[in-house]
């Protein structure tokens, strides 16, 4: 599965192959994983999701932008998304991705882009997450949590990503806080070196579990990101042994992916969050979901003959 994942990973860097999908669009499998290219579509998918008892984790998709323009550019159009999810009826969550801002250029030009989203997502009662990325942003992002929830913009977040060695350190200094910050736990979509990251599924099923079992006791707001059926399993059981109350905990899984396990939770009177990506920049994301699962190329393949 690794030799897939990695391989996948690898081959999705080569630009003539990036190009070609980008010519395909979204046909080519991509309208599986996302709303649309369009912020409309982000905010009209979003409604559909809170009629089905869900609510979206809204996403303009972008990221590893190189020029300051461009970051500026990202962040007009994520200021534009937060005012237009403010119509949509709650709970409202949007992610942003710190590359996507600049934090490839430099990080005062992210924190700034930040303080300015914070305060139009506080207008528009979003809670704004930041999405974790591969392990050289890990320090800087966390260090613009820090500052963001020392300026008062607790409504602010991150994610935590199983797969690093150094995340329960991470998560001991984050529980630290007072308050405790709003946390997504994730196991992880980068390719990342086995002397930062656990090559094998095992070791990092094993260390979600162990963190999401800190977090349950920790006292923040836990977001349970994942589709694997046996760890939100066990993380129902274990918060209704400790008695941690339904609202603390939410169930995240990204749009397009296992249907039947979003209906169900939500029939279980579950807090399902979907991670609702639109926007003109996809490939990145989508060549993620595509390594997740060997299956997904299916979509590619009958994207190429339909
Ligand atoms: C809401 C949300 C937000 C995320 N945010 C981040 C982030 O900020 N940073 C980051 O690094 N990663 C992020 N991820 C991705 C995450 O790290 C994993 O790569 C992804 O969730 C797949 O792992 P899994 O936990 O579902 O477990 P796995 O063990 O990979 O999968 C569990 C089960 O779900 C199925 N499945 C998993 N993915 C797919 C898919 N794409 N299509 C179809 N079936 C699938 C598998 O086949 C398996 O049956 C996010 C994931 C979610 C759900």
């Amino acid at each position: 599965m690794s030799i897939y994942r990695n391989t996948l990973l690898g081959i999705a860097g080569w630009g003539p192959l990036e190009r070609f999908a980008r010519r395909r669009g979204l046909s080519l499998g991509a309208n599986r994983f996302v709303a649309g290219e369009q912020l409309q579509d982000g905010i009209r998918v979003a409604r559909e999701l809170h009629a089905q008892g869900k609510h979206a984790v809204l996403d303009l998709l972008g990221e590893f932008v190189t020029r300051q323009e461009d970051a500026q550019t990202m962040a007009d159009g994520v200021a534009s998304a937060l005012r237009a999810f403010a119509d949509v009826p709650g709970p409202r969550r949007l992610s942003v991705k710190p590359t996507q801002i600049g934090l490839g250029i430099d990080e005062n030009l992210t924190l700034n882009h930040m303080r300015r989203l914070a305060e139009v997502a506080r207008e528009a009662g979003v809670h704004l997450a930041m999405d974790m990325e591969d392990h050289p942003r890990v320090d800087a992002t966390l260090r613009m949590l820090t500052a963001l929830h020392d300026e008062g913009h607790t409504h602010v977040s991150t994610v935590l990503q199983s797969y690093l060695y150094r995340t329960p350190s991470d998560l001991d200094r984050l529980l630290e806080r007072n308050p405790v910050p709003e946390l997504r736990l994730v196991k992880g979509a980068y390719k990342e070196p086995a002397d930062v990251a656990y090559p094998k599924k095992n070791d990092v099923d094993r260390a979600y579990v162990e963190l999401a079992d800190r977090m349950l006791v920790g006292g923040g707001l836990v977001h349970i990101a994942t589709h694997d059926e046996g760890i939100i399993r066990h993380v129902q059981q274990q918060r209704d042994k400790l008695g941690v109350p339904k609202e603390r905990v939410t169930f995240q899984l990204l749009y397009g992916v296992k249907p039947n396990l979003q209906k169900s939770l939500v029939d279980a009177g579950e807090s399902v969050g979907i991670y609702l990506p639109f926007g003109a920049d996809w490939y990145g994301y989508f060549t993620r979901r595509l390594a997740e699962r060997p299956a997904n190329l299916g979509f590619v393949l009958r994207g190429l003959v339909g």
